[in-house]
């Protein structure tokens, strides 16, 4: 079975294209980067990725991380392979300089993001978590905890984790039960944790847990949540570790991301877990959410990679499966079928518009965090805020539908556990599921980012979109890309339209967001997706080889033709599709 291989043309295009997209060939020092250190980075990230990683994968997936009395044990080969990971600088890649860090740009990471979680999500998710709480440290935590921590944090020699979730309280974070009292100038903590990933291994001597919680005095709600910094063991003047109280009472038996251990955290069996406040008091969803956005970027980028390897699974095994003949009786490899190319041309033209949206993302980022300009940075900011649960709901969504379209043209062997294509299949399932499932991203993008905001970063970013597309040139009459430019600019001024009503209408009508934003996230994407790929159809004919660049425009081209219709569809259901719900009573289901 061959080993993943990262698309380094198309990440290469994509990586210049977002750059440009966002403004942020400006920012100081970026340029150079572009041009110089990504190739070395993709090329020594796509090797290791598919040397070391990728071989792992089907690992984990037979031999799952399990709880044993002493912790929970990582399968074969994971602890070493983390052991290089650390020492190649993978981890620091885009760490702050300030804890020794490499502080390269978000781009950059996403780049080789996508490549980890194409070769191996479960072992991609533990690096991950790292980012997301330097981010959150960086921004909430007082100066001793980050001087104590960050470091360890930012070269992987800490692993950390992220516990919010209990048994009643998932998607409402409101419920959450797990009780800080205050101890001297730290807290203790009592509670149970579930699901919390990688929140117990044998990768690092040390995990810094993030625990949601509650202090007696808290109000009801999330306003009354509070986030505490709880190591698995504290560290002492002489840098020695002192076991904390928090232990992980099991791991779950799961269908996907098996290597990935699942936990049950326990915290204060023992007298109380010690924990340090960060951020304000009762304050703690708001300094998580620094944590929970980075994850939902990586949950977007890993879901790509998982998308990318099911078409190089696919692309493989459809040109060796030989069934059907041409007219002269020959055996025909299935490639050859216009079904079976039509199957792999729609999971390459998702993969590659999903890959310009996550990663168009990310340079906005960079722009909203690095310019120097305070207008841009604010922009960025709004065009950031709204395309993050873009990015984490569609991404994910399409790796299952790329994933099962995989499944499909491997026929009865995608079915066959030995088949890498179904455990990537069954590992892209958790991606619409966690770092707050898909709904939760579709109400964030709707109820927060279009209708609190009435429409102006939505505006700003469909006007940015009309304007690429009008600017498309169909290049050969054989390939037009004339559907795609007009079905874009179509959708875009029937979304505007639809988003105009949906500020208007949702002030009455209370179930109108949660009845349509899952329909308005889609048709979004869509446009969006479509968006990337007219723009990369153009850049690719002055970047790109001709072979290359035809293959680039021939996939927008079938995006226009065969992704693009479906955003009629989820026009009609965010424009009717609210009292088909309403009418139907709950008991009739
Ligand atoms: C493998 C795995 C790893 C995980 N890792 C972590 C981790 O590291 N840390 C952590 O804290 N948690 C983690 N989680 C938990 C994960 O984030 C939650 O499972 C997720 O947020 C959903 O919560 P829930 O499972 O309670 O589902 P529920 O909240 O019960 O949701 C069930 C369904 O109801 C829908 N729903 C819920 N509320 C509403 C509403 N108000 N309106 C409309 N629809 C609604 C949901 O969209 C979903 O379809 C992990 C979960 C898994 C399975």
């Amino acid at each position: 079975m061959s080993s993943y291989q990262a698309p380094i043309v198309l990440i290469r295009l994509a990586l210049n294209q977002a750059a440009e997209i966002a403004g942020a060939r400006a920012l100081p020092g970026y340029d150079d980067v572009l041009t110089d250190l990504a190739e070395p980075i993709l090329e020594n990230a796509s090797r290791f990725a598919g040397e070391v990683l990728s071989p792992l994968n089907p690992v984990g997936d037979r031999t799952p991380s399990r709880c044993e009395a002493h912790g929970v044990v990582t399968p074969p080969g994971f602890a070493a392979a983390y052991r290089r990971f650390c020492a190649d600088g993978w981890v620091s890649l885009a760490a702050p300089t300030e804890h020794g860090g490499q502080g390269l740009p978000t781009l950059i990471s996403a780049a080789v993001t996508e490549m980890w979680g194409g070769a191996n999500l479960s072992f991609a998710m533990c690096p991950e978590l790292t980012l997301g709480a330097l981010g959150a440290m960086k921004v909430h935590a007082p100066a001793d905890l980050v001087d104590t921590y960050a470091q360890h944090i930012a070269s992987g020699e800490w692993a950390t984790a992220m516990c919010l979730t209990e048994p009643q309280a998932g998607s409402d974070l409101s419920t959450v039960r797990t009780r800080a009292e205050r101890d001297g100038e730290a807290w203790r903590l009592f509670g149970r944790k579930v699901y919390i990933s990688w929140g117990d291994h044998d990768l690092t001597d040390n995990i810094v847990h993030f625990v949601l919680a509650r202090t007696p005095d808290a109000p009801p709600g999330v306003k009354g949540i509070s986030l505490f910094l709880v190591p698995k063991k504290i560290p002492g003047a002489d840098g020695a570790l002192t076991k904390n109280d928090i232990d992980a009472v099991s791991v779950e038996h799961k269908m996907g991301i098996r290597a990935s251990p699942t936990c049950v955290m326990v915290l204060g069996e023992q007298g109380g877990a010690r924990g340090w406040l960060v951020g304000k008091l009762h304050d703690g969803l708001g300094c998580m959410f620094t944590m929970m956005n980075h994850m939902r970027l990586g949950v977007g980028l890993h879901s790509l990679g998982l998308a990318e390897r099911s078409l190089q699974l696919a692309r493989d095994y459809a040109r060796e499966r030989l069934q059907g003949r041409d007219a002269s009786g020959t055996q025909r490899a299935i490639i050859e079928h216009a079904d079976v190319r039509r199957m792999l041309l729609l999971m390459k033209s998702l993969t590659q518009a999903a890959r310009g949206l996550a990663y168009t993302a990310a340079a906005t980022l960079d722009v909203a965090h690095s310019s120097k300009d305070p207008s841009q940075r604010a922009a960025a900011t709004r065009r950031a805020d709204l395309l993050t649960p873009v990015v984490k709901a569609w991404c994910s969504d399409i790796a299952v539908e790329v994933a099962s379209l995989g499944v499909q043209v491997h026929g009865g062997m995608g079915f066959v556990d030995d088949a890498e294509i179904s455990q990537v299949y069954r590992d892209s399932r958790i991606g619409p599921i966690f770092e707050g499932t898909n709904y939760i991203q579709a109400q964030d993008l709707v109820g927060r980012k279009v209708v609190r905001d009435n429409g102006r970063a939505l505006g700003e970013l469909l006007a940015e979109i009309e304007k690429a597309a009008g600017a498309t040139a169909p290049g050969d009459a054989a390939h037009s890309l004339s559907p795609l430019q007009s079905g874009i600019l179509d959708g875009c001024a029937k979304l505007r339209q639809a988003a105009a009503e949906l500020v208007e209408r949702s002030a009455q009508d209370h179930q109108l967001i949660g009845a349509t934003a899952y329909n308005f996230l889609q048709w979004l994407a869509i446009l969006a997706g479509g968006w990337q790929l007219a723009v990369s159809a153009t850049r690719a004919r002055a970047e790109l080889d001709v072979n290359k660049a035809r293959a680039v425009v021939d996939v927008a081209a079938f995006y226009g033709a065969h992704v693009l219709p479906r955003a009629s569809t989820h026009e009609a259901i965010v424009r009717h599709g609210a009292e088909a719900i309403e009418e139907v009573a709950t008991a009739d289901l």
